[in-house]
């Protein structure tokens, strides 16, 4: 097919959207490592999981067998509100770049929480009013979690509880005012409201949080409170099932124009987008059909994959959740403030950490001040401002291309664009301004937060 015949969006027919989520797992011969309860170091059983999770969720996160979940019909019609996102034939980028590669973007930034986390959020929220509970509790860093869970929660009438990381409810009181607007309470984190906030105060005044310390406040609170539960936007294994519908539309539209990938780029925080978009090329790989070059890229600031290691570790700092067995930088590790607010976790998903040691996947690092510079470019030439957390796969996405260039090949690239990055028009400031800094943590750095790993 010759390439003007491929629109420069793909969209699908309402009848040709995903009907079910697919879970990577029930294809993996190494499935990944069981959480394990903290106390006990035994593999978490359901009624563990149930007393701080959603039911079926946990049900969800525990079971590497079912390959397939239908997408409730309420959830459906909540896609449909901003569903199918659109892939992109980047025909702009490719030829200010001169590159012979067709680059494809599926860009999820088109709602108001700005990014692919809405996906995860309205499931979530769908089985916690399911179960008959009045509220959820959540954690998050830079806002787009907490924006997204608020605006699940207020479609379906449950009350949210979002502990924000005090640095970011501080620096961006838009987001916070988008989650009250929604009906959510937010409340900086550490705080006073919690035990283990009290404590992480007493220990460190005057902190500006982390984020493992705001999901410890978020859980004790859901614990503790009649008809609450928690929920996580990433890292889990039930949020990498929601956001495969991202991978799921991306075939399809691939498959609708006879395209076939031949590299799938996304940026890695949790994983929960990656794993998203990977998902069905991921399963075409494992079940021997297919052939695709996968790459996880993230912040050379936070590198889980590219310099962590593999082994049990806490997903948060109270030490109250499960353990995960990880790619981690340790959960004392406290990435340097980079502007990738969504990328700034020291452990990554339990599903892609598999993946990636039995080598079916590659990962990368970036430095934050190249990452700006493709996002320029990217705005420039393609209109969407990107979020500094998308803007990972865009740089390494542009790389691929231009080896291209060099080779001659005209491969096809798929890349996540996660969102928008309107909410980080001070992370643009300092690029506009040349104030911005690339940190990268030394090795003892890395090896001294390793040193606290458990033993398991
Ligand atoms: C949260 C976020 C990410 C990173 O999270 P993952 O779980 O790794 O996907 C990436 N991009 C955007 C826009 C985000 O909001």
């Amino acid at each position: 097919m010759s390439n003007n015949e491929i629109p420069y969006k793909i969209y699908l027919e309402e009848s040709e959207m995903p009907k079910a989520w697919y879970n990577m797992r029930a294809d993996m011969k190494n499935k990944p490592a069981p959480l394990l309860n903290p106390g006990t170091l035994k593999p978490m059983t359901l009624e563990e999981m149930s007393v701080v999770f959603c039911e079926e969720l946990a049900k969800q996160e525990l079971d590497d067998q079912t390959r397939f979940f239908e997408i409730p019909e309420e959830i459906k019609s909540f896609y449909r509100m901003y569903r199918p996102s659109p892939l992109v034939r980047a025909y702009c980028l490719e030829e200010k770049l001169g590159t012979p590669a067709h680059i494809y973007y599926k860009f999820e930034g088109n709602n108001t929480s700005g990014s692919h986390k809405l996906n995860s959020a309205i499931a979530q929220a769908y089985y916690a009013k399911k179960q008959g509970l009045k509220g959820v509790t959540t954690e998050t860093g830079a806002g787009q979690w907490g924006t997204a869970l608020s605006m699940a929660c207020s479609y379906l009438g449950l009350d949210c509880k979002v502990y924000m990381v005090k640095c970011s409810y501080e620096q961006k009181p838009f987001r916070r005012e988008v989650m009250r607007t929604y009906g959510a309470s937010v409340t900086p984190s550490p705080s006073e409201t919690t035990n283990v906030g009290r404590k992480i105060l007493a220990e460190h005044p005057g902190t500006t949080g982390s984020l493992g310390c705001a999901i410890s406040e978020a859980v004790e609170v859901a614990v503790g409170t009649e008809g609450y539960k928690y929920v996580l936007g990433s890292v889990l294994n039930q949020v990498l099932l929601h956001q495969s519908v991202i991978g799921l539309e991306t075939k399809a539209a691939l498959d609708k124009y006879g395209i076939k990938a031949d590299i799938v780029i996304g940026c890695a925080g949790g994983g929960s987008n990656l794993g998203g978009l990977i998902a069905p090329f991921m399963g075409e790989k494992l079940r021997g059909e297919a052939d695709y070059r996968i790459i996880a890229v993230e912040p050379k600031s936070c590198p889980s994959f590219t310099r962590g290691k593999y082994a049990y570790d806490f997903c948060d700092t109270g030490m109250v959740c499960p353990l995960a067995k990880m790619y981690t930088l340790g959960s004392d590790f406290i990435p340097a403030p980079n502007h990738a607010g969504g990328l700034r976790y020291h452990g990554m998903s339990s599903t892609l950490s598999q993946l990636y040691d039995d080598g079916l996947m590659e990962a990368t690092s970036v430095e934050q001040t190249e990452v700006f510079k493709a996002a320029e470019y990217f705005a420039r030439v393609e209109g969407i401002l990107p979020a500094p957390e998308s803007s990972h796969a865009i740089k390494v996405a542009i790389d691929e291309a231009l080896k291209c260039k060099e080779t001659g090949e005209a491969k096809n690239i798929v890349f996540g664009l996660t969102g928008t990055g309107y909410f980080d028009m001070y992370a643009y400031e300092a690029f506009n301004d040349g104030k911005m800094s690339d940190y990268i943590p030394s090795d003892e750095e890395i090896a001294k937060s390793l040193e606290k790993l458990p033993k398991v």
